[in-house]
């Protein structure tokens, strides 16, 4: 006899009915029972082995590309456990790429990802890079330990000249792109020069916000995005200068650990009541200003700065409802904002950033953006792993390999403080619905924020070895309904995250 079937399907609209028998009609279509055939699902197709080529540490995002991790991460010293596999996103070693002339503009690491991808997938393709900086490109992330003395400046470039030359990717310093000749193809550099191109790139980045004012533009202000910066920041603020550093999130307080570990008498303002408020809850900010007046540094919250005092050189520091603070050196962390000026000369569509669709091409031809300049589904990543990853996916498909961005996590991770803190995905919840688990140390904190049971976000400090699993558990939405259901409580969720 043969076996009744475990399932039914609708032959009018595809409804699959998984009961032993057919339904009287169909709950989707209304067709009748007569219209039900026997389904039995396919056999499943086992996922293809998934061999990892690129991993990224998950402490400071830095990307690695090779069949394993490297042993310690070149970035910030840890070790190869703490990086994680990312999908493959290139055909690597394929020519499959269409020879095309490129032009870049701007030399962080989304151009010099995108000149390294090209070389990679497209060798008959000609590269030339072109930037404002004088410097070779380099780790701009790493400017606040190389502030606060922890890497030498020669540690500071991605690759040295020699390898532009190697790979015959052309390098055009010290000069700027003032206009893009969309019709023509072209652009025009601040030499006068007229650069043709295929496909144009624009990595422009962004530059330091700063805030309309008194006193902003008083000798002893700074900014921190370019060595530039940090060399005359290094040479102003020596040990027992007193420094006002305006600004809580996460460049501030990185700034402010630098400058302390050099010595430098830090007072840190923030305007609102806790530090770090676009990635940390109260609690968590609590246990970072302890770490923060630790090492020296005064925090005053919900300060709001009225001007900079001086007559040519900055003085002081002067609050809405305060005292002057005395200052030597103000430090203006308040923000960046993608360049943009160079798109909008174009008439490129901008919002905040350069829009781009999924394949990070802007709205004329031939013309794509990556890194803190572009703009994707609203979003304006401002962060090191999403530029790099953008300049990857921008250059495959300016080379004619369609290639989609849908998109990255939110991850940030201090550094420069001896402190391990990373905050990951949803910090705060959003409504009742959300589970909160916390545990907090007299150093250390954590929080689990669950949603729908599934991980949604967490903050981690005095525990980097979790980072890594913690990320993945938020990725792959991991379901820890069991667990929550019985006991939901930090050490539970610790045990089954580091399993045995
Ligand atoms: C001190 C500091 C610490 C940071 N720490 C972290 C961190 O820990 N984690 C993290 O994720 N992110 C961090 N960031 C942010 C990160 O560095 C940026 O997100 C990343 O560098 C952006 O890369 P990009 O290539 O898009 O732009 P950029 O690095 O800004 O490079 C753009 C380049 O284009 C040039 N350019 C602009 N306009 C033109 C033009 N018209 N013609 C020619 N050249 C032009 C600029 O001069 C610049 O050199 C930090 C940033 C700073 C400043």
């Amino acid at each position: 006899m043969s076996e009744k079937p475990r399932a039914w399907r609708c032959t009018v609209c595809g409804y699959i009915h998984a009961q032993i028998e057919a339904p009287d009609c169909c709950p989707v279509c209304g067709a009748d029972q007569a219209d039900f055939e026997p389904y039995s699902p396919p056999a499943p197709t086992p996922p293809a082995p998934f061999r990892a080529q690129r991993w990224q540490c998950v402490i400071c995002d830095y990307f690695h590309e090779g069949p394993e991790p490297p042993e310690t991460c070149p970035l910030c010293g840890v070790n190869r456990d703490q990086f994680q596999p990312l999908p493959e996103v290139d055909p690597v070693g394929t020519d499959s790429g269409t020879p095309a002339q490129i032009l870049i503009v701007g030399c962080g690491i989304a151009g010099v990802s995108a000149a390294e991808t090209i070389r990679r997938v497209s060798p008959q393709s000609s590269i030339t890079l072109v930037g404002t900086e004088g410097e070779l490109p380099y780790y701009r992330l790493n400017l606040t330990r190389y502030l606060a003395g922890e890497i030498p400046r020669e540690a500071l470039p991605i690759h040295p000249a020699a390898w532009f030359e190697d790979q015959h990717i052309g390098l055009i310093r010290n000069v700027n792109v003032d206009r893009i000749n969309a019709e023509a193809h072209s652009v025009t550099l601040s030499n006068g020069l007229e650069l043709p191109y295929d496909r144009l790139i624009l990595a422009a980045g962004s530059h330091a916000y700063i805030p309309s004012l008194e006193g902003v533009h008083l000798e002893g202000v700074f900014t921190l995005r370019t060595t530039v910066d940090a060399d005359h920041l290094i040479h102003r603020a020596q040990a027992g200068t007193r420094c006002v550093c305006i600004g809580g999130g996460i460049l501030g307080i990185e700034i402010a650990g630098a400058l302390a570990r050099q010595k430098v008498a830090v007072t840190l303002l923030e305007s609102h009541a806790w530090l770090m408020p676009r990635q940390l809850n109260l609690r968590a900010a609590g246990v970072l200003e302890r770490h923060l007046l630790s090492l020296g540094i005064q925090v005053v919250k919900k300060a709001q700065t009225r001007a900079l005092i001086g007559e040519t050189r900055v003085s002081g520091v002067a609050l809405q409802d305060g005292p002057i603070l005395p200052a030597d050196v103000v430090v203006l962390a308040t923000g960046v904002r993608p360049n943009t000026a160079l798109a909008r000369k174009a008439g490129l569509e901008v919002n905040n950033g350069v829009v781009v669709d999924n394949h990070l091409r802007t709205s004329l031809p031939d013309i794509f953006a990556a890194g803190d300049a572009a703009e994707h589904n609203g979003q304006v990543y401002g962060a090191w792993s999403a530029s790099q990853y953008q300049g990857t996916i921008a250059a495959l498909n300016a080379v004619g390999i369609p290639t989609a961005f849908g998109g990255l996590p939110r991850a940030n991770t201090v550094k420069a403080l001896g402190l391990d803190l990373t905050s990951i995905g949803k910090f705060q919840p959003e409504d009742g619905s959300y589970t909160v688990l916390e545990q907090e140390g007299t150093a250390d904190y954590i929080t689990f924020i669950f949603h729908d049971s599934r991980l949604a976000g967490a903050i981690l400090i005095g525990h980097a070895d979790l980072a890594a699993t913690v990320k993945k558990a938020i990725e792959s939405k991991t379901d820890f309904s069991a667990l929550l259901q019985k006991n939901p409580a930090i050490p539970e969720i610790l045990a089954a995250l580091r399993p045995a």
